[in-house]
């Protein structure tokens, strides 16, 4: 039985006010809160158990290689992969999609080529690849979304020519909701040669996510959006692909030998990982997925679903507000616009003062905001701990809101 008033005692945040208010955090979307065995652990680790990893004969670099290294089988389970050498530690989806872009991507593309990415992209997932485009002469094939948010997965399919490499796409957009079929996408693609990376950021958060059957080749997640440290993540790489890769940055504990006129790498995955890495940050991230899946991933997702048809009734009834991103499976995320409103900051401002917590912007995703016709929006998101209460006030503080501007 999910139990949330229990499960919120784990996150000592929660019980916090702002600006006099109980705080109502709907902003999970850009960064989670951190339950008490992550805030432990980290503590733990700098108090008890820190060195430099991999490099020391001593006690404590022994110690704190091993636990850092735990976290590899951590995120091998919690992806879906019987092997963790498939994972490279990585500070997040920016660092691990620039990593498939300069160590994948770059040395086997040229001017001309292809790689189809979805309108919905979180800038971390266009960036990188207009690097290629500007360099490279790269080309880059949009797909757009339906009036509903909705992705067609054909329309990605039918995309592929003979001159696509890659097929770079989010599993769960982080402003309309949307779910991705990337299976059948995967499945398609692989049909026709050609890999698929997929952007986890929020779909990892929500939902199960299993890789081995997704089949994708490369599977990013960004640690401070699981309930874990900013600074951590990691990056599925299906081992063939690993094998293609060239190392992106350069320095130490990515070698195994270093002289004045050679370099010999270390083994994948260490080979992707150079310098001083997040020890503690990857740490905690461990804690902070073994703590997800002890919740059960499943319950999670059962539990946000049931939060996200309590907020489509209650946001449908204010019929002064338009939210972007109406597919029926979406996750618990909602953006939306408000009548008489001058810009989404302004609505935010308000619901701060009710101690609501929402992100006003452009989320990251210009192209995006560009197809919807919007500046930008406002943006609720939902996270394991949030409730139908939470709801209720967050109403309120829009009509609040509503009145004002009227
Ligand atoms: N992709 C998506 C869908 C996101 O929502 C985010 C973060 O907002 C990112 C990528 C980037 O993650 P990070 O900034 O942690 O690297």
């Amino acid at each position: 039985m999910y139990d949330v008033t229990e499960l919120r005692r784990d996150f000592p945040i929660l019980s916090r006010e702002v600006n006099g208010k109980p705080l109502v955090y709907l902003d999970n979307g850009a960064s989670a809160q951190k339950p008490q065995v992550v805030i432990d652990a980290i503590t733990q680790a700098y108090s008890h158990e820190y060195a430099n990893v991999h490099r020391g004969l001593h006690y404590l670099s022994n110690l704190a290689t091993d636990k850092y290294e735990a976290v590899r089988g951590t995120v091998a389970r919690f992806l879906g992969t019987p092997d963790e050498n498939e994972i490279v530690f990585t500070s997040g989806t920016t660092e691990a999609i620039n990593l498939v872009a300069y160590g994948w991507a770059m040395p086997r593309m040229q001017a001309g080529d292809e790689i189809i990415l979805s309108v919905m992209e979180h800038h971390a997932n266009i960036v990188p690849w207009h690097f290629l485009r500007e360099r490279m002469g790269v080309v880059l094939k949009w797909i757009d979304v339906d009036s509903t948010g909705a992705l067609d997965p054909q329309a990605v399919i039918d995309a592929i020519g003979p001159k696509t490499k890659l097929i770079a796409i989010t599993h769960l957009s982080n402003v309309l909701g949307t779910v991705v079929d990337v299976k059948s996408i995967t499945r398609a693609a692989h049909e026709k040669g050609v890999p698929v990376l997929v952007d986890g950021s929020q779909a990892a958060v929500h939902m199960p996510v299993n890789v081995a059957d997704i089949g994708c080749d490369f599977y990013c997640v960004t640690g401070h959006k699981l309930y874990g440290p900013s600074g951590s993540g990691a990056i599925y790489i299906k081992s063939a692909r690993m094998a293609e890769m060239r190392p992106f940055i350069g320095g130490g504990d990515m070698i195994r030998e270093v002289t004045k006129d050679t370099v010999i790498y270390n083994d994948p995955p260490m080979k992707f990982e150079a310098g001083t890495p997040g020890i503690v940050q990857t740490i905690g991230l461990g804690v902070a997925l073994e703590y997800m899946m002890d919740v059960g991933m499943e319950n999670i997702a059962a539990h946000e679903t049931a939060l996200r048809d309590y907020a489509v009734q209650k946001l449908d009834g204010l019929n002064w507000i338009q939210v972007q991103g109406t597919t029926p499976d979406k996750a618990a995320i909602f953006s939306f616009t408000m009548d008489g409103a001058g810009h989404p900051h302004d609505i935010s401002t308000i619901l701060d003062k009710k101690g609501v917590a929402v992100r006003a912007g452009q989320h990251c995703t210009g192209p995006l905001m560009e197809h919807l016709g919007v500046n930008a929006t406002c943006r609720a998101s939902f996270g394991m701990y949030n409730t139908t209460g939470e709801i209720d006030v967050l109403v309120e503080a829009l009509e609040l809101a509503h009145d004002l501007f009227a």
